[in-house]
């Protein structure tokens, strides 16, 4: 199944489902700056930059998507001064596809006061307590400077159990979304629709049919991964999965452990991104495929073995679990380019077994199994 998508002419994105097994998906979604080969994972590079890794290490582990936040480029450098600079692309060096955020999920999350009416979201800045004011028409705009090949629609992220509220932030996510589809001039970025309801499945089905209605090129579905229990994401990811149309790319926004990964693929979902992998890497966690390892532990003082004897990755292959704590004991920076590679490279490598296992129709079983296997999350 092959959706062209915008302009019936206009061929800069297209996505094309390849395989399909129960709701599991494989597809490739075209962009001006490459394809994704979906399931993809997108490592998250917040200040333009993935934390302690070059692009060159990102490009050699595999990375294809890399999502950037327009809150945090907007206040610094500033997303003029970028697009002055020839856009996001060049100025951070990253040949192949990116997408960014909307603004709105930092605002509502880091920004120091903020003050959320019908039009927009005034707030200040986390860094020096200055004003400033996010619209639909804003965040667009930024988006626009920033020239990613995905941007996203500005919505509001409520609490996932208030009914009340999140009744309210859908309303204005459904408005705001008509806001920015009349805001966006450039042909060259496919903004993507975001669901919105909480742990509410008839908010959920409202949102997703109003959403789908307007026929962005993509969707995705926000307000999880924000408190709710695994079960109540899993639930609300069925509901949302049996409305979105087929023949467009779903991205569930901000969730990205191993497990959370194998639980969106099996209920739909194409496209995911996390800080995670660099984060338990600062803390001094390696991710493996059957849980966390922290490396500070004295047991491993003198262990000879690769953090995961089944990973490929550069770390895996040239240094030691004893070498890697004593890098982390002495607080040596690469420790957090190692970690990182090895976090990065596991969740890559993830997606791209899991879109191998949906060709050959045994995802179900890898699924189950790879679950099984898990001792910690
Ligand atoms: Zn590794």
């Amino acid at each position: 199944m092959q959706a062209i998508i915008q302009n019936p002419l206009d061929t800069r994105f297209t996505f094309t489902l390849q395989a399909q097994e129960g709701r599991a998906r494989a597809g490739l979604f075209h962009t001006p700056h490459g394809d994704l080969l979906t399931p993809v994972f997108a490592p998250v590079g917040t200040q333009a930059t993935v934390k302690a890794v070059t692009p060159a290490q990102l490009a050699e582990i595999g990375a294809s998507l890399v999502l950037s936040n327009t809150y945090h480029l907007y206040l610094r450098p500033g997303d003029e001064l970028v697009a002055e600079l020839g856009g996001l692309h060049r100025f951070m060096n990253w040949p192949n596809p990116i997408l960014t955020d909307s603004g709105g999920f930092q605002v509502f999350s880091l920004a120091d006061s903020r003050k959320v009416d019908e039009d927009g979201v005034t707030f200040k800045s986390h860094i020096d307590g200055s004003l400033h004011r996010f619209t639909p028409e804003k965040s667009i705009a930024i988006q626009q400077n920033l020239g990613a090949d995905i941007i996203m629609a500005f919505d509001e992220c409520a609490p996932p159990s208030d009914r009340a509220y999140n009744q309210r932030a859908m309303a204005r996510t459904h408005a705001w979304a008509e806001r920015c589809l009349g805001a966006k001039t450039r042909p060259d970025q496919a903004l993507f629709g975001i669901v919105q309801g909480g742990i509410f499945p008839d908010l959920r089905e409202k949102s997703a049919h109003f959403i789908a209605s307007l026929g962005f090129p993509g969707h995705a579905i926000g307000g999880l991964s924000v408190g709710e229990t695994k079960e109540e994401m899993h639930a609300t990811l069925e509901v949302v999965d049996a409305v979105l149309p087929q023949d467009k790319p779903r991205y569930l926004m901000g969730v990205g452990s191993p497990e959370d990964l194998v639980n969106g693929v099996l209920r739909g979902v194409d496209i995911f991104d996390c800080v995670l992998p660099p984060r338990p890497a600062r803390h001094n966690a390696a991710m493996t495929r059957a849980g966390r390892l922290n490396l500070m532990n004295a047991s491993f003082a003198r262990d000879e073995q690769p953090i995961d004897q089944a990973c490929a990755c550069y770390t895996c292959s040239h240094f030691t679990r004893a070498y890697l704590r004593h890098l982390i004991v002495a607080r040596e920076m690469l420790a957090a380019t190692l970690l990182s590679i090895h976090n990065l490279h596991t969740l890559l490598q993830l997606a791209r077994d899991m879109r191998q296992a949906i060709f050959e129709s045994r995802f179900q079983r890898f699924a189950y199994d790879f679950l099984a296997a898990r001792n910690e999350t």
